[in-house]
């Protein structure tokens, strides 16, 4: 088990796969995307594959597939597979914007997926294209319907934006009514490539009280160790709430996660640049003992929260990255 110098166990990793996406959302990206990253700079899947089963000999047990858009990435499916069969390795899962996803659903169920994030900010179709800047909510839809078929446990990720979807807070909370999700709202970050400048007048606190004026039943319940989300049920209904302070950043304490971006580089805090380039490692050469101790070495300097990862960066602007080229 790797530990950081806060005793906090680290064992969750989120892959990056890609920076490329099919959607721009506003909050994640400009109109025009990103400088899109050439594929020579991308990590391998062959070195994704084994950094992966390193971190798993390490004490790793949980890894996310993320991006970018994971499916944009040509070849995705055997990857996974490759990466579901890691010895040791107690939970694969990822998060999608649902476009591509549909026909994979039921090879995402044979690998022994148990849980995918899908994320849809509204159901309205307007605002879908208003925020993603595309017209393509039937196809999010379409592999919501897929998993829960497949019996897929579904989380779905909501970011709220002040003049953007607070009306679709209840129509989102709504959906629990009838379906067995857990419909988590997103406080929004500052990544999104320059795209804008964020106010967080919709902080997770306002959310809740929001949700609590129309659901006075809602209730609290226990949330897992690491959980990020602060789940809440409304009697009678089939699914749950969350709503996740990433702005605030009130979960730091019990972090047990790290990042590597679709470049190889290693983030043990999503507010922090990044340690060092497990890709240029790798290319120079680097056994898989150098590798470990460079990991090992890494997560000992985890911030103690992003607060203090934040501090380290005065001079960065935060919002010249985007959620896309970190992974979110
Ligand atoms: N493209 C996939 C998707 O959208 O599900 C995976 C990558 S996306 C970067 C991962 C998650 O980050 C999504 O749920 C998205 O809503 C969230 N996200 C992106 N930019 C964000 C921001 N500025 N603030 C909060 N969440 C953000
Ligand atoms: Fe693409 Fe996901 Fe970013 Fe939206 S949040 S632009 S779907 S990477």
């Amino acid at each position: 088990m790797i530990t950081d110098s806060y005793g906090r166990s680290i064992n969750y990793l989120r892959l990056a796969v890609t920076d490329r996406c099919n959607l721009r959302c506003t909050y994640c990206m400009p109109a025009d995307g990103l400088n899109w990253l050439p594929h020579r700079e991308l990590m391998t899947y062959g070195e994704m594959r084994r950094i992966c089963a390193l971190l798993v000999k390490m004490g790793v047990e949980k890894i996310r597939i993320t991006g970018g858009e994971p499916f944009v990435r040509k070849d995705l499916l055997p990857f996974l597979q490759d990466i579901s069969r890691i010895g040791g390795l107690r939970e694969l899962t990822l998060t999608t914007n649902g476009l591509l996803t549909a026909p994979f659903v039921p090879e995402l169920k044979k690998m022994g997926i148990t849980t995918v994030n899908l994320s849809l900010d509204t159901l309205d179709r307007d605002r879908f294209i208003r925020i993603s800047r595309r017209d393509a909510l039937d196809k999010a839809l379409k592999t919501l319907d897929a998993l829960l078929t497949h019996d897929i446990a579904v989380k779905i990720n909501a970011v709220v934006m002040e003049n953007s979807n607070t009306d679709d807070i209840i129509p989102l909370v709504q959906l629990t009514k009838t379906l067995p999700v857990s419909v988590r709202f997103i406080e929004e970050m500052p990544f999104n490539g320059g795209a804008r400048t964020i106010s967080l007048r919709w902080n997770y606190l306002r959310i809740l009280a929001h949700i609590r004026d129309h659901f006075p039943g809602l209730q609290k319940i226990a949330d897992s160790p690491h959980a990020t989300a602060y789940g809440y049920h409304i009697p009678g209904h089939k699914g749950d709430i969350g709503v996740i302070a990433a702005y605030t950043r009130s979960f730091c304490g019990s972090c047990n996660r790290i990042r590597i971006t679709p470049t190889g580089m290693v983030r043990t805090c999503l507010y922090e640049a990044g340690s060092f380039n497990l890709k240029q490692a790798m290319r120079n050469g680097c056994t898989d003992d150098d590798l470990q101790g460079l990991l090992a070495a890494a997560i000992l300097k985890k911030p103690k929260d992003g607060w203090q990862a934040q501090d380290m960066l005065v001079a960065q602007k935060l919002e010249q990255q985007s959620m896309a080229t970190i992974g979110g």
